[in-house]
């Protein structure tokens, strides 16, 4: 399956929420989902009634795209929640929060989730001192996250530090940016992990 190449911004307006893909924009009054906040094309602003089925496939929809993350492996994600103990819903956020990718920017070293990935599969990013290229590896609690010497200067990534410097940092992460550096403290709590998404829709979709 080819990844998706057209603008993501249409993505957030189909999921009719805020998914975050394109760093500082998000933020700002620049935002498309801001001036229309309703779904991309011709029937757009049609209102209509969605159906309980509808309302979890978009659950899905909407976090498979916050991630970046394909159906076959989101569904991987759910199988190993599903057999893991705890609550599904629960160890599914902390599975894909614990992505490399997702770290990277959670650590605030990119401007987006799409970034933190060419930043890792370009070999930027080293996981307890050794270069780890795949986007998808899992992190575990105690290791380790450092920005290669030689991204560091990147304007992008200077951006990127600049902005997540003047912001909280997430409770379960610890970050060093004078060391380009960062500590996968622990697992999240769910209600730490800034998701407006109905988690349990998923857990509901995937038991049919
Ligand atoms: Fe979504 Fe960000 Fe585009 Fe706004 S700017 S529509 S939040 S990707």
């Amino acid at each position: 399956m080819a990844r998706y190449t057209g603008s993501v911004c249409r993505l957030c307006r189909r999921e009719g929420m805020k998914l975050f893909l394109k760093g500082d924009k998000c933020y700002s009054s620049k935002c498309p989902f801001e001036k229309r906040p309703y779904a991309p094309g011709q029937h757009g602003r049609d209102r209509m009634k969605m159906t309980h089925y509808a309302k979890q496939l978009r659950s899905k929809q909407a976090m498979k795209r916050t991630y970046g993350i394909f159906e076959k492996q989101f569904r991987k994600y759910f199988d190993k929640a599903m057999r893991a103990k705890g609550v599904t819903g629960t160890v599914l956020v902390q599975l894909v929060e614990s992505r490399l990718d997702n770290t990277v920017y959670r650590l605030g070293f990119a401007l987006s989730r799409s970034h933190a990935r060419q930043l890792v599969t370009h070999g930027h990013v080293l996981v307890n001192g050794r270069r780890v290229n795949i986007p998808s590896y899992l992190l575990r609690p105690g290791d380790t996250i450092k920005l290669g010497e030689k991204v560091r200067s990147n304007t992008d990534v200077k951006e990127a530090i600049e902005t997540a410097s003047s912001r909280n940092a997430f409770p379960w992460l610890d970050v060093n940016y004078d060391e380009f550096e960062g500590t996968f403290v622990r697992l999240p709590e769910r209600e730490e992990v800034d998701l407006t998404i109905d988690v349990q829709d998923i857990v509901e979709l995937y038991s049919k």
